[in-house]
């Protein structure tokens, strides 16, 4: 029997942020019936939605994966290239580091309008409904049974084929599967944490800094970068351990300190919006999560953060995951959807490959805060003069 006279099958996407939203179309065109749940309420509706970063770098990965369901043309139109990373130093010098050769490129993008192209991509899929403002609780690996909790605290519970945890970094599709034997957990908190600062247009209404770059202020032990939005302001993120966020107690010792160490930034920020958004805000943690297997028999799998949170510093978080999604559609493509054999393939093809892009995003926070300042200056000199 063809998988078109078989009955359709029926999946929960759980999760609509930037992997879930995307899943849910690759499983939409696969001719699945898609349930979509999502905590929040609709993102599109709301007037300020709170998150992670305001934007992020799209690269070739997440491209890809968006290309694929026809949505790349869609989002890059909104992404500004950013060429190379360009460096600051303490005395406000600029110099830049490329990414790779002339013609190749990152994009920022904001994150908001990334997931809201997505949810308006998927709701043009027959077959697929969105369920704001549900909360998975709960899951039966046995039965594929899910419960949710709406708005208004009731449960709801229904029976899926297949349960796709696309929720997260703290997933509760994960927190599910840790209660069985022989899944492996592990996460890590860094000592650093983030907070996004604001850097707006001039007194000209133009970017306060050359657009197409990857702003860094590489200190060793710290770091800020800063990525152009559409609006032509930069969202600024400053990365330093805890201690010292903590440290920063008054307006002066903040002032002081971007003077000392952030002092091209300083009037680009401006002190007072500068003391207003720091003194109002906390530095968020940072995590790196691993775990394995990625699924449950043939009823649950894992994709995105919920799978392998990473720090953001090589800037694949998101990429990485997008990618899940083209890797399951290809496995699940090869086994002709028998979720019984494509979901141990997933976990074998994907697990150590993530697992390595965690490390590398580890890695590339030494390579931005303080390597840029030396290695790859001297290489890249080497290099220029051959
Ligand atoms: P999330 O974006 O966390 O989405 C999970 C969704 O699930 C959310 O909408 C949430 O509301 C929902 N949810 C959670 N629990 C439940 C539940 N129980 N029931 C129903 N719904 C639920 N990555 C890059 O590729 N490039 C970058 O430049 C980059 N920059 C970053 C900068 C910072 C400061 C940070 C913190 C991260 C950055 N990342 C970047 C990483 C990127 O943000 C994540 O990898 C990406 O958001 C993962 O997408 P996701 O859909 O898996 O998870």
């Amino acid at each position: 029997m063809s998988f078109h006279q078989e009955k359709k099958k029926h999946v929960a996407v759980c999760g609509g942020g930037l992997v879930g939203a995307l899943n849910a179309c690759y499983m939409a065109r696969r001719g699945y019936k898609v349930d979509l749940y999502e905590m929040r309420p609709d993102i599109r509706t709301m007037k300020v939605v709170r998150g992670k970063s305001i934007n992020l770098a799209l690269s070739c990965r997440g491209r890809e994966a968006l290309k694929r369901v026809g949505l790349e043309d869609a989002v890059t139109k909104y992404g500004i290239p950013m060429h190379a990373r360009m460096i600051h130093d303490l005395n406000g010098r600029r110099r830049p580091i490329l990414y790779g050769t002339k013609d190749q490129y990152i994009m920022s993008i904001d994150r908001r309008l990334l997931n809201e192209i997505m949810l308006s991509a998927v709701e043009k899929f027959p077959d697929v409904e969105i369920h704001f403002s549900h909360k998975l609780t709960t899951c039966n690996f046995e039965t594929g049974e899910a419960t949710f909790e709406n708005e208004q605290g009731h449960k709801v519970t229904k029976q899926f084929d297949l349960i796709i945890g696309c929720d997260g970094a703290y997933s509760a599709v994960r927190k599910q599967m840790m209660k069985l034997s022989r899944f492996d957990y592990q996460q890590t908190y860094i000592p650093h944490g983030y907070m996004e600062l604001n850097i707006p247009p001039n007194s000209q209404n133009e970017f306060a800094m050359e657009i197409n770059y990857l702003h860094i202020w590489p200190r060793n032990e710290y770091m800020m970068i800063a990525l152009p939005n559409l609006d032509k302001s930069f969202t600024t993120t400053l990365f330093m351990p805890f201690e010292m966020f903590e440290a920063i107690t008054t307006e002066e010792k903040l002032i002081q300190f971007f003077k000392e160490e952030f002092p091209d930034a300083l009037p680009l920020l401006g002190q007072e919006e500068l003391i207003k958004t720091f003194m109002s805000s906390k530095a968020l943690p940072l995590i790196t999560v691993k775990c394995h297997p990625y699924h449950v028999n043939n009823k649950a799998v894992l994709l995105g953060d919920a799978a392998h949170a990473m720090v953001p510093f090589y800037g694949q978080g998101m990429n990485c995951g997008m990618e899940d999604c083209i890797i399951l559609d290809e496995i699940l493509d090869a086994y002709e959807n028998d979720f019984s054999k494509a979901l141990p393939a997933y976990t074998k093809k994907r697990n150590p490959d993530a697992k390595a892009i965690c490390d590398l995003a580890m890695y590339n926070y030494i390579e931005m805060r303080s390597k840029v300042n030396t290695t790859s200056f001297l290489i890249r000199k080497k290099l220029d003069n051959l």
